[in-house]
């Protein structure tokens, strides 16, 4: 069966028509008397930095809720991090999570190997080992702070043509301080222009990151990276004293907030990615200064970016889908096979209890956004199919 993707509201940009080519010949019949035309077709998303906390951590997470939430958010993919028992340094650790990912993932789950053993920052992960399992490799949650050990990593990653995910926060400066960030950035930038491995920074949150990676582009460093939508829309004056508000690093002043915004515009900021970190009621639960860090943003990140940037004129439907699709396939090199359908005219409530992660914590609970996504169908078949879209088809 073929759908006559010509009625409906599809994104069309003509850079990705060749990479949509599969979305014009799924297979499933479901699709064929379905009426597109009322709805916004958009590729589907690729989330690079999430945490589904499996193995070791259900209580937080599951692979099944997390993947479930992801395709309800319009995700196809997403790159999740290692800080997980085992930690994925060695073959064990990876073949752990993906039995868990073959038996529970609604989406296509890709699993980032850890850099270090145990993430300890201390020794490498056996790299070549688990190189064709996972999508590159991180120590999400702290920063590799000996530069030999980084240099090292880097090398090895570029003779397996694998990506360098890093979290930056250099441990000999003030925690969460915005120096810890960006000093960090400044020494790998530092270390990819000599050595030339395939390198992306994890969620930037300061001016002087975005000035950093913007003149390194300039001098052609094979350099990417990624913000998320707290850091786009919040600021430290909007906290709360609430652990819906606590996450690394923190939110930061309005000169970084309007510094990120304008690396969305100019291009220095590649993509948009979630840092989805679902914990605990009771670890959320403490107050900001004692709860842990990290929020859930997998089901309100494209909702919060189209009511606040495109609603608002200040980027395009398209670049929205060049941040949260094309670029993350392309740098990440996970071809786009699959769709979402949204209703961009509907407006909401951000509940988080209605939420498919068991997070609960969301800086976004309550806030009107316009975008309700109706079904994201992957390779053909639905991953995630609201009641709404289901009485249509
Ligand atoms: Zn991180």
């Amino acid at each position: 069966m073929k759908i006559d993707f010509s009625k409906a509201n599809v994104f069309d940009k003509e850079s990705m028509k060749g990479k949509l080519s599969s979305l014009e010949i799924p297979s499933v019949s479901d699709f064929s008397c379905f009426d597109f035309s009322t709805y916004d077709i958009l590729p589907a998303f690729i989330d690079v930095h999430v945490h589904f906390r499996e193995p070791g951590f259900s209580y937080k997470e599951r692979i099944a809720t997390g993947s479930q939430a992801a395709a309800r958010g319009g995700y196809f993919a997403v790159c999740t991090m290692p800080n997980l028992n085992p930690v994925p340094d060695s073959l064990g650790g990876v073949n752990a999570q993906l039995e868990i990912i073959k038996r529970d993932s609604v989406i296509k789950t890709l699993p980032f190997g850890a850099i270090t053993k145990g993430q300890n920052g201390l020794e490498l992960s056996d790299m070549e080992a688990i190189a064709p399992f996972v999508c590159g490799f991180s120590d999400d949650g702290k920063g590799v702070n000996d530069n030999s050990l980084m240099r090292e990593a880097m090398v090895r990653a570029k003779a397996l043509d694998k990506i360098i995910s890093a979290h930056c926060e250099d441990g000999s400066c003030i925690k969460d301080s915005k120096e810890a960030e960006w000093k960090q950035i400044e020494r790998d930038i530092r270390l990819v222009s000599d050595i030339g491995c395939k390198y992306h920074v994890c969620h930037i949150s300061t001016k002087e990151s975005v000035d950093l990676i913007r003149d390194a582009k300039k001098s052609g460093v094979n350099i990417t990276c990624e913000t998320a939508p707290h850091y786009l829309t919040l600021t430290d004056g909007d906290k709360e004293d609430s652990g819906r508000f606590r996450m690394n690093p923190p939110l930061r002043d309005k000169i970084d907030m309007d510094a990120l915004i304008e690396g969305i515009c100019d291009g220095t900021v590649d993509m948009i990615a979630t840092d989805h970190a679902p914990h605990s009621a009771e670890e959320k639960g403490r107050g900001f200064d004692r709860s842990l860090n990290g929020i859930v943003g997998l089901e309100t990140a494209f909702p919060v970016m189209y009511t606040a940037f495109v609603k608002k004129g200040i980027i395009t439907l398209d670049r929205l889908v060049e941040l949260m699709s094309l670029n993350p396939s392309e740098r990440f090199n996970i071809p786009i096979d699959s769709f979402t359908v949204y209703d961009l005219n509907e407006e909401y409530k951000i509940d988080p209890n209605s939420f498919a992660t068991m997070g609960r914590s969301s800086p976004f609970a309550g806030n009107s956004v316009y975008g309700r996504c109706l079904g994201t169908a992957i390779n053909g078949k639905w991953a995630y199919l609201s009641e709404r879209l289901k009485k249509d088809i």
